[in-house]
């Protein structure tokens, strides 16, 4: 049994505060609890355990801080239920959603536990015969952590394990949005019995928390994922310091489809992507790229998948859950407007859903529209909510545009059944991502993240751990006996 999800885990105690904020469910806007709104002063707290613990913890062999995820993942997948329950009351999406993103993160704890085990250095031949050139890879210290709320379980296991499995230590700072989810899995990760200060959570203000992380000497990285705008202007705070940064930020995907495709197996990877957790995902498709030849086909398709699809409460069997809140339901409404205005055609959906049960929640109904151009907002930003436009094209040169002419470039997908076109278009397309025939990305081997305003640096894969990762060579003068 879990338990309450409304303090702060420093040093291996748990934190309260008088000062607290509410966590609201998106489903019926009605508040589930309050979490401690902590600022700078706790923030130090967390940092100065995290520093402590980090003597110790780096230097433990790889089996035994691998011992601590391993013992992790197994407590989250034997509360699998109970943590995705958590997660949807204050997300929004569906439990059937919430339980994958549960066995997912424990999935990417147990590789991270393995490969950790795996941060090999090297020798190199020196230029005299005394010198010996020896390579270490060594953790880079105290990690700030800041996450978002679309996946905030998720995200929370990418950053968090691979960091503990190079040897640094953690101070967490989940979004406002979504903090309960986010103690409870450290919950589980404290209950592993893992040496206090080795994982720190602090809940509240995101700038002051923020300011505390950048401003402290002994935080040498920062990983946040989150939108462009705060990405950029942390990426200017880190500078002070020339601290480490990662960032995983918006996109604005394309799926393209080609007459050879297979068109219902492209339709169904479409639906499924771009519906997914009510269209709030940084890797979801943004727009959907029909050539014109198979575009009324398609987008019969879609309508057909899209007409099926149930919203309600996450907690009922429904695909689609609310949105996070009003803001992202306004901010959805802006955007189809601005679009019909510009001329494209509502098929279906189109309006926030208001009545009965939907009155008090975030809710707005999964929309298609076509006749969608470029000079649409849409199409220059990240949605971020159920609605998916129709563009038709002609030659694959105009898709290529819009990837080069992108100022995200996090993901793209395709279909089709052309093997030269495959690999003509994925080498050129500009981002971090390409998905042929299918749309799954995220998995823990493989290098997530994009190039130009979508972020630096890769979560996933050996690529994850560098990121935690300094390099130091030893140089070794040899001397004569
Ligand atoms: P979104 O608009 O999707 O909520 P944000 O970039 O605002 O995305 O939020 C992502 C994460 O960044 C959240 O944990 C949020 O609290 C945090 N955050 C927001 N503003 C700041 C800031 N100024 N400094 C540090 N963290 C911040």
């Amino acid at each position: 049994m879990l338990q309450t999800m409304n303090h702060m885990w420093i040093n291996g105690e748990k934190v309260g505060l008088q000062n607290t904020i509410d966590v609201i469910n998106p489903a019926n806007g009605k508040v589930i609890d309050h979490v401690p709104n902590a600022g700078k002063s706790e923030t130090k707290l967390a940092v100065d355990a995290a520093s402590e613990a980090f003597k110790t913890w780096s230097k433990l062999p790889p089996k035994e801080r691998s011992k601590f995820l391993l013992k992790w993942a197994d407590h989250l997948l034997n509360n699998r239920d109970e943590l995705a329950l958590i997660l949807t009351e204050e997300q929004g999406k569906p439990l059937s959603e919430s339980k994958g993103e549960i066995e997912g993160s424990a999935e990417f704890i147990q590789w991270y536990a393995e490969e950790g085990k795996r941060i090999y250095g090297e020798v190199i031949p020196g230029s005299s015969e005394e010198q010996r050139i020896t390579v270490l890879r060594q953790p880079v210290g105290v990690c700030g952590m800041i996450t978002p709320w679309n996946f905030p379980g998720a995200m929370i296991a990418r950053k968090v394990a691979p960091a503990l499995a190079t040897g640094c230590t953690v101070v967490l700072k989940p979004a406002s949005q979504t903090p309960r989810i986010a103690i409870a899995m450290f919950e589980q990760l404290i209950a592993t019995g893992i040496p206090s200060g080795v994982a720190n959570i602090v809940t509240g203000n995101p700038k002051m928390i923020g300011e505390a992380l950048f401003e402290d000497e002994r935080v040498r990285k920062i990983s946040f994922t989150g939108s462009t705008n705060i990405g950029k202007q942390l990426m200017k705070q880190a500078a002070d310091q020339v601290k480490r940064i990662s960032l995983e930020l918006g996109g604005n995907a394309p799926a393209i489809v080609f007459p050879d495709a297979d068109l219902d197996k492209a339709a169904e990877a479409i639906v499924g992507n771009k519906f997914e957790n009510c269209g709030q995902m940084c890797n979801g498709i943004n727009v959907i790229f029909a050539h014109e030849e198979i575009q009324a086909d398609l987008t019969e398709k879609v309508i057909s998948l899209v007409q099926e699809l149930q919203v309600g409460d996450g907690k009922d069997p429904v695909q689609l859950g609310p949105l996070v809140n009003d803001d992202a339901v306004k901010n959805v409404e802006r955007l189809v407007n601005d679009a019909k205005q510009k001329g494209a055609e509502l098929l279906i959906g189109g309006e926030r859903l208001k009545d009965g049960s939907y009155a008090s929640g975030s809710y707005y109904a999964p929309t298609v529209l076509s006749n969608v151009t470029l000079n649409m907002d849409l199409t220059k930003e990240e949605i971020f909510g159920p609605v998916a436009p129709i563009l038709p094209f002609k030659e694959e040169e105009e898709v290529l545009q819009f990837s080069k002419q992108n100022q995200c470039g996090l993901a793209a997908y395709f279909f089709t059944r052309d093997i030269g076109r495959v690999y003509r278009l994925a080498e050129q397309l500009d981002v971090g991502m390409v998905g042929v025939n299918g749309t799954q990305l995220s998995v823990p081997q493989a290098p997530f993240g994009g190039i130009k305003e979508s972020g630096m640096g890769r979560e996933g894969g050996h690529y994850g751990l560098e990121e935690f990762l300094e390099v130091k060579y030893i140089s070794l003068t040899l001397e004569n006996e």
